[in-house]
């Protein structure tokens, strides 16, 4: 089958690799049907290359079981489902206690390695994919829910909401968000299901901030606006009650923790890698009292509660899908998404 192989630093190329194989009797086969380039992909993208290459890269897919192992209980073949960008056993210590990213089984092999896209766990921007513990990772999609509106459910719609669910917010609050990229535009949406009053979008790029405007967002851009003042304007003065931090810089962690009020929360979403990042515990957070959060997401925790709000048209999460382009072309796709070309948001590749 075709697969968006790494070969190193901005080096990925469509292969002809090995078909999956059911490996394991709790395994399923799933021909991928539509995939997508994530912003954490483009970590790899831009890294220096790794030792190790040859696998395929991709952990946001939907797609169609070809195939389920002997002890495959709740999917089969046929099914049209979603894929967990994370995968969990189900039923570790770890598992049963909702910590889906620290699965006992699927991280034996190290850190990161339970998600799609490593050396030990081919990814999805491929023809098909093999998925362990499959009851347990994907997800039946109902009939009236199109392909597109689905498959931001196997990781970013999860992450920003989890953004706006880790940052606490209670009905009238001012949240500000850093970053309107997928997973901001995301938290946007979740911070307003929650309940918020002002939702205040913090981004670089002046179209990225016109279609926040779009969404209802009061919109920052702080090479041209103090946020400060913005947020003092819609707050008295006493800052916003929540900060989201959905970009992956380090520096903006620190602006989280200022932009809050006392009492407040910071939640962060953003893949930071230039780890550790210095942040004043005395003067921020112990000083401002302020509740301090930050996670990968764990799909597992709140697809079975996002399904329904795309069922009943409460969120479109197809809304930010700008290009689409055939599997062959991923290479493009990974180009213009990392040089910001086109005013792109998300690319989805069709295999
Ligand atoms: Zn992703
Ligand atoms: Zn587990």
């Amino acid at each position: 089958m075709k697969a968006v192989v790494y070969h190193g630093q901005e080096d990925f190329r469509v292969d002809h690799v090995e078909d999956p194989k059911i490996l394991e009797p709790t395994d399923a086969i799933v021909r991928t049907v539509r995939t997508a380039i994530c912003g954490s992909d483009l970590h790899m993208w831009h890294a220096p290359t790794m030792e190790i290459q040859g696998f395929t890269v991709g952990h946001e897919v939907l797609g169609v079981v070809e195939d389920v192992g002997a002890d495959v209980r709740h999917i089969k073949k046929g099914d049209r489902v979603l894929v967990s960008c994370t995968t969990g056993c189900g039923h570790c210590q770890m598992c049963q206690h909702d910590a889906w990213g620290a699965c006992e089984k699927t991280t034996a092999h190290g850190m990161w390695t339970n998600i799609f896209g490593n050396p030990i766990l081919p990814g999805g921007q491929a023809e098909g994919l093999r998925v362990p513990y499959a009851d347990t990772n994907l997800y039946c999609v109902p009939e009236a829910i199109e392909d597109e509106r689905a498959l931001f459910l196997s990781d970013i719609l999860p992450t920003g909401f989890m953004g706006a669910d880790l940052a606490e917010i209670q009905i009238g609050d001012v949240v500000v968000i850093y970053g309107s990229g997928p997973v901001g535009v995301f938290a946007q949406r979740s911070a307003v299901l929650f309940g918020a009053s002002a939702v205040i979008a913090v981004d670089l790029d002046d179209g990225r901030l016109a279609k926040a405007a779009a969404r209802g967002c009061v919109t920052v851009n702080p090479t041209k606006q103090d946020l400060s003042e913005v947020v003092a304007g819609l707050t008295n003065g006493r800052g916003a009650d929540s900060a989201i931090e959905a970009v992956g810089s380090a520096p903006l962690v620190t602006e989280c923790i200022n932009i809050v009020r006392p009492g407040g929360h910071v939640s962060v979403i953003g893949v930071i890698t230039d780890d550790p990042v210095p942040i004043s515990i005395m003067h921020g957070i112990m000083g401002k009292n302020i509740t301090f959060r930050a996670g990968m997401v764990e799909p597992q925790k709140y697809i079975p509660r996002l399904l329904p709000m795309i069922e009943q048209g409460k969120l479109d999460p197809s809304e930010i899908i700008t290009h689409r382009m055939p599997l062959d072309k991923a290479a493009d796709g990974y180009r213009t998404f990392a040089n910001h070309d086109e005013d792109v948001l998300k690319v989805v590749l069709e295999p």
